[in-house]
């Protein structure tokens, strides 16, 4: 019998995952750490720009000049009118420039749209290369960018700590289309207010923002309140409970990359059925069954954790259907054993 189970685990051809999907999660929390660096740098870069403007350096605190060297050390090299050059990099992951290229998330055009009631078309050109991204690769951003994600990570991490010190942390689950209402509320109050409300329930906007006043202008903004509370939000009611609940960004990603092209699939001729990636996944998704839909990140960490490269990335405007237990697992070989014994008792097995 045992022999038979074999002989059918080696007549299935799994298909190979690329050897650096693995290793994508890492770049992944490098690339997040490196956007969250940019905003810190970017609000000292200005406070440099400010005062090369002015001439002021005679006249500038001693904390300020030791700003504007460090800063003339790091930038002497690749510019000459720091005061010109430097505008090639200003904003935050909500609107900025970077490198002389304008981008926008898409939610901030998509406010002022409903703000104004109008289509201010230069400010909607620039979410342009961002939302082709997001039809491509689905909800990256929160993945990927989002330098609130990097906060909310850790803050996973931190529940976990908790739980194994023997606290209890919040583990509800709730309405995911929660999110949707919230984004559709906000777009609604901002038309009738007439101010961007989004920006200020937005956790993107509200970190980048903050980091902005906390060194420019040395203070922070009732946003700090806002953003500790979602991290309680998610200690006390579920795991990235505000990404998978209430953001009106995670909304509008998870729509506009529900047929997103880039997904990820799981090859059942690999698996095991030992459900790290359902462990892992912060968006309480269940890729173990098939199961991604439109909130997945793409973030690949179901990739990395996978003991048997039983997940990788493949090009599809839908999710596979629902593959049945992995063939390496008991469940599969415990149905299946019985045809193969009966197979063997006939000779048809190989
Ligand atoms: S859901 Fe919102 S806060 Fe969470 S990662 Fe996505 S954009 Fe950032
Ligand atoms: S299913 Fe995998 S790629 Fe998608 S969000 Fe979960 S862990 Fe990330």
């Amino acid at each position: 019998m045992a022999e038979a189970t074999n002989e059918a685990s080696k007549t299935t051809d799994p298909a190979k995952v690329f050897f650096l999907w693995r290793h994508l999660n890492k770049l992944r929390w490098l690339t997040l750490v490196i956007v969250f660096l940019m905003l810190i740098l970017i609000p000292f870069l200005h406070l440099y720009q400010t005062y090369t403007a002015a001439h002021a350096y005679d006249f500038l605190a001693p904390t300020e000049k030791r700003i504007y060297d460090i800063m003339e050390f790091m930038t002497a090299r690749f510019m000459s009118d720091p005061a010109e050059d430097l505008d090639a990099l200003k904003g935050t992951t909500w609107s900025g420039t970077f490198w002389g290229l304008k981008l926008s998330d898409p939610l901030a055009p998509l406010s002022q749209m409903a703000t104004g009631l109008s289509v201010y078309w230069p400010f909607l050109l620039t979410a342009l290369i961002p939302t082709v991204l997001t039809v491509f690769f689905g909800r990256f951003f929160c993945g990927w960018i989002c330098p609130a994600s990097l906060i909310y990570e850790l803050n996973s991490n931190v529940a976990a700590w908790l739980r194994w010190a023997g606290f209890k942390t919040g583990e509800h689950r709730l309405d995911k289309r929660l999110k949707y209402g919230v984004l559709g509320l906000g777009l609604i109050l901002s038309a009738a207010t007439g101010s961007v409300m989004m920006a200020t329930i937005y956790p993107p906007a509200i970190v980048g923002r903050e980091i902005y006043y906390s060194i420019a202008l040395a203070g922070f903004g009732t946003g700090t309140v806002f953003f500790l509370g979602t991290l309680l939000f998610d200690l006390l009611v579920a795991r990235r409970g505000f990404c998978r609940y209430l953001c009106p960004g995670g909304a509008l990603y998870s729509l506009l990359g529900r047929y997103r092209l880039v997904r990820i699939r799981r090859i059942a001729e690999s698996c095991n059925d030992c459900a790290k990636c359902n462990v892992v996944c912060e968006f309480d998704l269940d890729p173990l069954n098939d199961d991604f839909g439109q909130e997945c990140t793409n973030c690949a960490a179901c990739i990395a954790v996978c003991p048997t490269d039983a997940m990788t990335f493949t090009l599809r405007l839908t999710d596979y259907p629902a593959q049945g237990p992995g063939h390496l697992g008991r469940q599969y070989r415990r149905q299946n054993e019985p045809a193969n014994e009966d197979e063997a008792h006939q000779g048809l097995a190989p």
